[in-house]
């Protein structure tokens, strides 16, 4: 490809911030590993269906307002679609399709009995009330509940959605169908069918994936240093549950701004900070730094945990730590891979290192099936062997096909994907 001429330059930018075009550009190269025929691509490849709807929603003004929303099910092969429901002002198609697509690959990596969703609502919730957001959350809910249902597809929290907004989805959802229906979503309230260490369980899976693979590098967690983009669910429990295991957690962000102490944060009292004051920025005992030069840091583990395309061609030759361990969804360029891959920097990708969330979505979901709840303690050990096993996994096909953590996950994710949807064939 020719890398001359300001036309393609700016095409390449706008290809590498695509993630639809990243995930799809992974696929390939997995889907080459397996050998697979270019129908099975197609079909693996190609969202299975993309429901957009209209949402009109009463203002506290009084006026009405029209939100635009999106539910993508990329394949249900394996089974239910399963995948979270993120509010934002920059939500668009291609985006929760990509979402949607890495859903099914992180399932299938870990061994879940689910394909892939992801939806999104075009909203900027930070300027909404709580009467507003629960408007917005129901009446989407009824736009799109053809689709959903414990056996069809059962959406979670993601960005800027929370347990409320499933407690909201739960109650419509049963509201429409006439019965209590707690397993139509995970990330519930406890009172209402969630799961003990569901809130914590994907900044702990982020945990245990750093755990695994500092393990192979050598390093202990006391010689570590964490730098971790982010300060939500997964960044800022991530954090948390590395700092109580002795690793030195350097820097936090924000969308304001990030906060550096090289000797390490106090995490538990800047979380407390963040939950008083709303913003990391102004904490004590550490200096302010902005968010682009937050990934530039000394460090030994980068753990970007925001949103989408973070490291990119733009910061990738800036950035130190030799490990990095994708708590948020596709932080990671292609092109910049490439960079990371030539330097040898290990990279533990998205679908694997942020699957504990989804793990424990299924327990619950399993659990609200049975009518039955596990201790924390069970559901803490099984997450455990299910990301400990996967990591295993998935170094070993690394090894075996020598290539990065990566396409070794995606290998294994489509294999296992292609497996089950040659054994079902397609219907006609
Ligand atoms: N939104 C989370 C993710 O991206 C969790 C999805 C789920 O639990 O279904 O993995």
């Amino acid at each position: 490809m020719s890398t001359t001429g300001t036309a393609t330059l700016s095409q390449e930018l706008v290809d590498e911030f695509n993630p639809f075009l990243a995930m799809a550009k992974r696929f390939e190269i997995a889907a080459d590993y397996l050998g697979l025929d270019p129908g099975l691509r197609e079909v693996l490849r190609t969202p299975n269906r993309e429901l957009s709807v209209a949402v009109p929603v009463l203002m506290d003004d009084k006026t009405l307002k029209v939100f635009t929303g999106y539910r993508v099910q990329h394949n249900f092969v394996l089974g239910p679609c399963k995948g979270g429901i993120r509010f934002a002002p920059d939500v668009n198609l291609d985006e929760v399709r990509a979402l949607s697509a890495w859903m099914t690959w992180k399932c299938s990596v870990v061994g879940l009995p689910f394909g892939g969703g992801k939806g999104g609502v075009i909203c900027d919730p930070r300027e909404m009330s709580q009467g507003e957001l629960e408007r917005l959350t129901r009446r989407y809910t009824a736009s799109i509940m053809d689709i959903l249902g414990p056996d069809r597809d059962v959406p979670a929290p993601d960005m800027n959605t929370n347990a409320q907004t499933m407690a909201w989805i739960m109650d419509t959802y049963s509201m429409h169908v006439r019965s209590t229906q707690t397993a139509v979503v995970t990330g519930k309230p406890l009172a209402l069918g969630g799961s003990l260490g569901r809130h914590e369980a994907t900044g702990r899976g982020v945990m245990i994936s750093a755990r695994e693979a500092l393990k192979r590098l050598g390093r202990r967690a006391e010689d570590t240093k964490v730098v971790v983009q982010g300060s939500g669910n997964v960044g800022g429990i991530g954090a948390l549950l590395m700092h109580r295991e002795g690793y030195t957690i350097t820097s936090l962000s924000d969308m304001y701004g990030a906060i550096h102490n090289p000797k390490g944060l106090d995490v538990p009292k800047v979380l407390e900070y963040l939950a008083e004051n709303k913003k990391l920025t102004g904490f004590p005992d550490a200096e302010a730094v902005p968010n682009e030069v937050q990934l530039e840091l000394p460090c030994d583990v980068l753990i970007p945990a925001a949103t989408e395309n973070t490291i990119t061609s733009k910061n990738v030759a800036k950035i130190q730590a030799k490990l990095i361990v994708e708590g948020a969804n596709g932080p990671t360029s292609f092109p910049a891979d490439r960079v990371l891959d030539e330097r040898g920097v290990m990279v533990v990708p998205d679908i694997l290192a942020n699957a504990g969330g989804v793990t424990v979505s299924y327990f619950e979901w399993v659990q609200d099936r049975m009518g039955y709840f596990w201790t924390e303690e069970v559901v803490n050990s099984r997450l455990e062997q299910i990301m400990v096993k996967s990591f295993d996994q998935v170094d070993e096909t690394a090894k075996k096909h020598n290539t990065s953590l990566r396409i070794a996950s995606y290998i294994r994710a489509i294999g296992r994907v292609a497996e089950a949807y040659k054994l079902r064939g397609a219907f006609a």
